[in-house]
């Protein structure tokens, strides 16, 4: 998908005097165009891998009426502008205060929050010209500012705060007065410290997680002897369950918690493969039965033979002890607070 990844916003950028972030890497597109249009601030990029699509982010200061500017923009004939006439806002969803992370099925097309409209739309063949882009987030921008306040240079935290040009909370733009700045950062620095308070049972984690991957084990076995194959899938699916296992039992999670997790992941592909080979050998000779020695003796002489069957193996499990370790992350607490860029200048500085 590299051809995906030239800039080609530039242009547009410049035209609207918006602030132009370039690509960033090569795998998935992470342009994006962010600034203040008509007074209400903007943020136009590509989704997320799990939810891809082109993600227009209008924000406006808190709405009072959610419900009312959910139907003024339902009811608005200027938005069948967008493409498939803009019909999905009629299924417009509302989001509650809280963000939710994950949504079951297809994630609605419009999401009405109390300071944002988000848009996402799915392009099936070739992403649409910036120029296309820009009229459907003109349409919305229009549409949006004739049913509810635009800012007005106050700061939409505090109300009162006077904000000269917007910041990034977490790369989306938003009116913030420099002493809630100040009190975000020191909110996010004691949720911090709280959090680094809990105490780590690393004892009650690795317990449940050994648990957990034993219990996959078993499952890597079944699923072995049954297909006389082995799945990625059943791999990740382990990481995931030792993960949450330790979780449940350590409280909290660390560098350490990482690596115990991940550990257990790889022990537990291993151990499903003896077990696999115990099986194997008490279904070919009844008189040995089943027994983990046996298992473990053809495990130790398949590696000796033709590894290849175990290298694999190994690699699954290297797998899922990357998921395990991924799922492991230590939850955000604080949300980062930067100065945009310039507009027309590519460097973006954090602060
Ligand atoms: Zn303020």
């Amino acid at each position: 998908m590299a051809f995906f990844l030239k800039d080609k916003w530039q242009e547009w950028a410049r035209e609207w005097g918006l602030a132009h972030h370039p690509h960033k890497g090569w795998l998935y597109p992470t342009e994006a165009v962010v600034g203040e249009r008509r007074g209400l601030l903007i943020r136009v990029g590509w989704g997320t891998q799990e939810k891809p699509g082109l993600v227009a982010c209008i924000r406006f200061p808190r709405a009072l009426d959610l419900e009312r500017l959910r139907q003024s923009l339902m009811d608005d004939d200027t938005l069948d502008a967008l493409p498939g006439k803009g019909s999905a806002r009629r299924r417009m969803a509302l989001e509650s205060g809280v963000r939710k992370i994950t949504l079951v099925g297809r994630p609605p097309e419009f999401t009405l929050g109390e300071t944002s409209l988000v848009w996402r739309r799915v392009h099936s063949f070739s992403a649409p010209k910036a120029p296309q882009i820009a009229s459907w987030v003109d349409a919305l921008v229009v549409a949006i500012a004739r049913a509810t306040p635009v800012f007005d240079g106050r700061c939409e935290s505090c109300g009162t705060g006077v904000v000269r040009r917007y910041v990034l909370v977490d790369d989306f733009p938003a009116m913030i007065c420099a002493s809630c700045q100040q009190r975000m950062r020191s909110e996010g620095d004691m949720a911090e410290r709280t959090y680094d308070m809990i105490e780590v049972r690393y004892l009650a984690g690795a317990t449940r997680g050994l648990a957990a991957a034993l219990a996959g084990a078993g499952a890597w076995a079944m699923i072995g002897a049954l297909t006389e194959r082995m799945f990625a899938a059943a791999a990740i699916g382990i990481g995931a369950l030792v993960a949450w296992a330790y979780r449940q039992g350590a409280g909290r999670v660390d560098r350490m918690g990482r690596v115990i997790a991940a550990g257990l992941t790889l022990v537990s592909v291993v151990a499903g493969e003896i077990l696999l080979y115990a099986w194997w050998v008490a279904k070919a000779q009844p008189d040995v039965g089943f027994r983990l020695d046996a298992g473990a003796y053809v495990y130790a002489q398949t590696w000796a033979k033709s590894p290849g069957q175990e290298i694999m193996a190994l690699f699954l499990g290297l797998v899922g002890a990357w998921v395990a370790s991924k799922a492991l992350q230590r939850p955000k607490l604080r949300s980062t607070i930067a100065e945009e860029v310039d507009p027309g200048s590519e460097e973006q500085r954090a602060a």
